[in-house]
């Protein structure tokens, strides 16, 4: 059989030859003290990327989000993200667990936050009532299908929760992603937030790492509670210097990954039973319901698995799957024939 076709996710990016060179080179250090000469030059290239003080590197993009969530509150109080945050529904509750605080969803249509959503679900200042700390942005959205979050719009929730003394957090695991969706820099769409995470290991293509930026005095108590949760590493160079490829080379090809995208939904949508509008596709995430064709996104995947393709399923009758730098266009068709052949004998 051909090699697997794998669009779970973009997580399943292997490291390229270069990542892995670069890693059997890296100059290392105790980065427990702070002397690993190589995560240190990732750190700051990924401040001066992001135009902010500092940054830290961290095991994955949930460690990152908890600590920013821990940084930025205290125990009882509430953080304001979408309902199908990956905060909320992917992270087992670590915001409650670890950090003490609530989640208080709203629902974003197409995952996309504004202030108009954002104002009805901040709690008076009131004693009896649990306080607003945050407000977290996801960009891309994953589950809504990598859409991207309108820098105007997060601006504006900066400006007017600050005027409120609320913190805004942006989970930007995809934010490269964003950035090359909007034609901006990662700068501008991030522009306001008090602190982003970002994910190297997703399409950037690192194996393991996320960093997370923001005011040195932040990221500095985010280095407390890093060790507090067994996250001080050691010789970690080792992934930075991976990681810093994946920062600076991987970006610009994730506009090819956008194209097949595009490609992947403009063929989807001609397949009898599949619900998708290729005009939403705007950058690696496909989200698309299958109900038409009589069968469940598990079973359709199950088939798909013996053709020698990996698709997400995420829910019912509905799928989940991205493209990377990992599927190149031959791979796309041959998973849209492998799918087209696997809805006909359904
Ligand atoms: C993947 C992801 C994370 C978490 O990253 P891990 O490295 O898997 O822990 C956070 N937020 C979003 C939106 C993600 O897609």
């Amino acid at each position: 059989m051909e090699a697997v076709v794998d669009m779970r996710s973009d997580t399943v990016t292997q490291p390229t030859a270069e990542m892995r060179r670069a890693m059997a080179e890296a100059p290392v250090g105790d980065d427990v003290y702070a002397e690993d000469p190589t995560i240190n030059k990732l750190q700051g290239r990924a401040a001066e990327i992001f135009e902010r003080e500092a940054a830290i590197f961290v095991p994955s993009g949930c460690m990152g989000n908890l600590l920013a969530i821990k940084t930025w509150t205290q125990p009882g109080q509430e953080v304001i993200c979408d309902e199908r945050a990956h905060i909320n529904q992917y992270e087992l509750g670590s915001m409650t667990v670890v950090a003490g605080c609530v989640p208080r969803t709203v629902r974003a249509p197409r995952g996309v936050l504004s202030w108009e959503l954002i104002e009805p679900a901040i709690r008076p200042k009131v004693f009896w009532y649990s306080q607003t700390a945050l407000i977290s942005i996801e960009n891309t959205h994953n589950m809504a299908g990598g859409v991207i979050q309108d820098p105007k719009d997060t601006q504006e929730i900066c400006e007017r929760a600050h005027e409120r003394g609320i913190k805004v957090h942006m989970d930007g695991a995809r934010i490269f992603n964003a950035a090359v969706g909007a034609g901006k820099s990662v700068a501008e769409m991030s522009r306001g937030c008090d602190s982003v995470m970002f994910a190297l290991s997703k399409g950037l293509g690192a194996p393991v790492g996320s960093m997370l930026v923001g005011p040195r005095d932040f990221t500095e108590r985010a280095r407390i509670t890093r060790k507090m949760l067994g996250g001080g590493m050691r010789q970690i160079g080792i992934l930075g210097a991976a990681g810093l490829i994946a920062l600076e080379e991987s970006p610009k090809n994730l506009k090819r990954d956008h194209e097949n995208a595009r490609f992947l939904a403009e063929g989807l949508a001609r397949v009898k039973g599949v619900e998708i509008d290729p005009k939403q596709v705007q950058t690696n995430v496909l989200v698309f319901g299958v109900r038409g064709t009589g069968r469940t996104a598990a079973e359709l995947a199950a088939k798909l698995k013996e053709k020698g393709v990996l698709w997400n399923p995420a829910g019912g009758y509905e799928f989940r799957i991205m493209t990377h730098c990992d599927v190149d266009r031959a791979g796309m068709e041959r998973a849209l024939r492998a799918f087209e052949e696997v809805v006909k004998a359904a």
